[in-house]
């Protein structure tokens, strides 16, 4: 069962977000501040955080800024809940790290709706996926080994942790700043160009044809895209 920590320190809220997640079948557990919530992120690694932006203790914005930088909790997906018209632009930036955000008041619909869309692009922590085919490619991310038609081709540090965000996200198109902060991290104030080259490498190494590639498209003017 996939797990949910909502973390909002504004109780009828949380209730009912709670109440409906459960239903949905999810595993629900509630933090009231940024500490508590920021400790059972730690200790529960959820599938999905619900975080509220104005919270006693330690503020949402700085939990997320947290999170993004360890290791162990840099993958989970974070949907942030904030007042309308406050802390979006800090929000949707590169700055906090977040997956998507929510501006109060919202209706249920719209919230579920989020969370589906956010759990459906994420595999579950419960359900651990090892490995991943695409056409004559083969990630072992247990192993952090690449394989291309039965041979094990060799990756950088960098190009293993991009090729391996690529494929986790087949189909789907991944900015230049998305991809930054989740291979590179949240410190990481490079250039977008980094991304390219690094892209450019990996084409090298996995497509048959770097010059026409078929696995790792470009999404002119946002990003990247892996076809499977
Ligand atoms: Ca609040």
């Amino acid at each position: 069962m996939a797990k949910i920590l909502i973390v909002e320190d504004e109780a009828t809220l949380a209730e009912t977000l709670a109440e409906n997640l459960t239903e949905e079948g999810y595993a629900v557990s509630v933090a009231r501040d940024g500490e508590t919530g920021l400790a059972k992120i730690r200790a529960e690694l959820p599938d999905l955080v619900i975080l509220d932006v104005m919270l006693p203790i330690l503020d949402g914005l700085s939990v997320c800024r947290i999170v993004r930088k360890d290791p162990s909790t840099v993958h989970i997906p974070i949907i942030m809940l904030t007042m309308r018209g406050t802390e979006v632009d800090k929000i949707v930036g590169l700055e906090s790290g977040a997956d998507d955000y929510i501006t109060k008041p919202f209706g249920l619909g719209e919230f579920l709706a989020r969370v589906r869309a956010v759990m459906r692009r994420v595999p579950s922590r419960t359900t651990p996926q090892n490995e991943l085919i695409a056409g004559n490619l083969r990630i072992d991310f247990t192993g952090r080994r690449v394989f291309k038609g039965g041979d094990e081709i060799t990756l950088s540090h960098k190009e293993f942790d991009l090729l391996a965000e690529l494929m986790r996200n087949q189909g789907v198109v991944l900015s230049r700043d998305l991809i930054l902060t989740k291979v590179w991290g949240y410190e990481y104030f490079g250039d977008k160009r980094t991304v390219d080259v690094h892209v450019r490498w990996l084409r090298e190494k996995v497509e048959d044809d770097a010059s026409n590639p078929t696995r790792i498209i470009t999404v002119r003017g946002v990003g990247y895209r892996f076809e499977g």
